[in-house]
C-alpha cells in the first residue's frame, strides 16, 4: 500500500474537497480574510499580487508563554512597512484587529509556545502591476510552532557562508521593508545549502544553512533572514539601518534589554569582513532563530571554497550570558508584548 493511501490523514496526501473542516488532525486552523480555516483548505486566490508579484509584507512573531513577544513593535513595522509599499493598511484593517485576529489563531490552536506568520497581501487584483486594482488588502495568520536550527547548532555556534551575492541596494527594493519578495535572501541562502550539499556535510551542528550578505560597498548587513552582531574587546557591534538591513525586532530587544540588563555596551557602526573575522564573538537574532552564535565563516567562489575563519571554538561568553537573559525572560511571567 503506498504512503497515500494508508495515510489520507496528511495534509500533503489529500485534496481539501476530500477532507472534513472538523478534521482535528487538519491543522493549524489558519485566518484567511476573514475565515479561519483548517491547512488543507486555507488558499489564496491565484490573483492575488501577493502570488502574482510578491505585492505585499509579512511579520514573523515569536508566542511565548502564551504572550505575542513584542506584538505592538511587529505590528507597528507591519504598517510602517505596507506604508512604505503605498498601502494604507489602516483604511482596512485596525491595528487592534490585527491583534486580534493574531490571538484568534493562538487560542483556536491551542499554542503556548509557537510561531506567528502574518501576511497582508495586496489583495485580489488584475493581471497587470497595477497596485491600485486591487480594492482589498488580504490578510492571513498562520500560528504553528518552528524549530529553525536544531539544538546542537545553538549549543556549539553555527557555521555560516559569506554570500557572493550583495544585498539588494536600498535605491532598489528597501531592505527595511519586510516584502513578500525575498528572492534576494533566498538566493543568498541557496548557496549556503549549495556549498553544503556540494561539501557533503550532514552532521546537523555543521549544516550550512545561513549566510553573511554585504551590500554593494562590501560592508557587513545581515543573514539571510538574522541580523547579526560581533563583539570585540567586550563592546558589541550591529550594523546601522542604512547598511541596508531589516530592523529586527530581536534585534531590538538585545540592544534595549538584553545588553543594558547584562551590563553590556551595544554600538551601531558599519564594519567589513576583516572587522568581522577579528571579532571575538559573533551571533545571529531573528524571531525565528531567536539567538545564535557563528562559530566559523566559510568563503566561497562560485561553491568552490576559498578561504575557513574560526570565530570562537563555540558559542562565546558574552553571547552565552545575552542568550540566557533573553531565555529568562521568554519563559517568565512578564512576556514583554509592548
Ligand atoms: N533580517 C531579515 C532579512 C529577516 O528576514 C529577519 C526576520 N526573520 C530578521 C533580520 C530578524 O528580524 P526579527 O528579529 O524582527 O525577526
Amino acid at each position: 500500500m503506498s504512503a497515500m493511501a494508508s495515510n489520507p490523514g496528511t495534509a500533503t496526501s489529500t485534496t481539501p474537497s476530500a477532507r472534513r473542516a472538523d478534521d482535528a488532525s487538519d491543522r493549524p486552523l489558519i485566518w484567511v480574510n476573514g475565515q479561519m480555516l483548517p491547512k488543507s483548505q486555507a488558499a489564496v486566490n491565484v490573483y492575488d499580487h501577493g502570488l502574482l508579484y510578491g505585492d505585499g509584507v509579512f511579520e514573523g512573531i515569536r508566542v511565548y508563554n502564551g504572550k505575542i513577544f513584542k506584538c505592538k513593535q511587529h505590528i507597528d513595522r507591519l504598517y510602517a512597512c505596507a506604508n512604505k509599499l503605498y498601502l494604507d493598511l489602516e483604511k482596512h484593517v485596525s491595528r487592534d484587529e490585527m491583534v486580534r485576529i493574531q490571538r484568534k489563531c493562538i487560542e483556536a490552536n491551542g499554542i503556548k509556545d509557537g510561531y506567528i506568520r502574518l501576511v497582508v497581501t495586496r489583495g485580489v487584483g488584475t493581471l497587470g502591476l497595477n497596485p491600485y486594482l486591487c480594492p482589498e488588502p488580504g490578510v492571513v495568520c498562520i500560528a504553528d510552532t518552528i524549530t529553525l536550527y536544531k539544538p546542537e547548532m545553538y549549543e556549539k555556534g553555527m557555521r555560516v557562508v559569506l554570500a557572493e551575492r550583495p544585498k539588494t541596494p536600498i535605491e532598489c527594493l528597501d531592505p527595511r521593508i519586510k516584502s513578500l519578495n525575498y528572492l534576494n535572501n533566498i538566493m543568498a541562502k541557496c548557496e549556503a545549502i549549495h556549498l553544503g550539499q556540494k561539501l557533503g556535510i550532514t552532521k546537523p551542528e555543521d549544516l550550512l544553512l545561513e549566510v553573511i550578505m554585504l551590500n554593494t560597498k562590501g560592508q557587513v548587513t545581515e543573514g539571510s533572514g538574522d541580523n547579526i552582531f560581533i563583539i570585540k574587546d567586550g563592546v558589541i557591534y550591529t550594523p546601522p539601518s542604512e547598511a541596508g538591513i531589516l530592523e529586527g525586532i530581536t534585534r531590538r530587544f538585545v540592544m534595549d534589554t538584553l545588553c543594558p540588563a547584562c551590563g553590556v555596551k551595544v554600538v551601531e557602526k558599519h564594519f567589513d569582513m576583516p572587522e568581522l573575522l577579528a571579532a571575538d564573538e559573533v551571533f545571529l537574532t531573528g524571531s525565528a532563530a531567536e539567538m545564535i552564535a557563528v562559530r566559523e565563516v566559510i568563503e566561497h567562489k562560485n561553491l568552490e571554497v576559498t578561504a575557513t575563519h574560526t570565530i570562537s571554538a563555540g558559542e562565546g561568553p558574552i553571547t552565552n550570558t545575552l542568550r540566557s537573559k533573553f531565555r529568562a525572560i521568554v519563559t517568565s511571567d512578564n512576556v514583554p508584548e509592548d
